[in-house]
């Protein structure tokens, strides 16, 4: 499969990149929801959580790890973060590859269904 995010990582298209390892890449979300809103994505395809193997599960430790990581670099880790993973409709995931979004730099309002 191929989706924006495979081609940024081909780099085909453009990307504002933060951090990248032979595993995953980061880079800036397109529409940030908080000041800081950055997408950690494997290199692996899997198209949504409900695709990820019981043997894949260093996936998602490496794309929570990595955001973890960049949140100490960047001095927000004791103020503290979110970490979201949507899967598909309802949750509105929109890429399909699997990510990780890491939303912080303000407090953040509550999760849940819509108003
Ligand atoms: P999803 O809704 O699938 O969980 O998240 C996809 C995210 O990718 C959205 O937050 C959206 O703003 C972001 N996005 C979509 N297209 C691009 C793009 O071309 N570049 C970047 N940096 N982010 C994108």
């Amino acid at each position: 499969m191929t989706t924006i995010f495979h081609r940024i990582i081909k780099r085909e298209l453009p990307a504002d990149i933060v951090y990248e390892d032979e595993h995953l890449i980061a880079f800036r979300d397109i529409a940030p929801q908080a000041p800081v809103h950055v997408l950690f994505v494997p290199k692996v395809d899997v198209a949504t959580l409900n695709d990820l193997r019981a043997d894949q599960a260093e996936i998602v430790g490496r794309l929570a790890l990595a955001a973890a990581a960049y949140a100490k670099k960047e001095g927000f880790d004791e103020d503290g973060y979110r970490i979201v993973m949507n899967c598909n409709e309802d949750a509105g995931q929109t890429v399909f590859q699997i990510h990780l979004h890491l939303l912080a730099g303000a407090p953040l309002g509550r999760f849940g269904t819509k108003g």
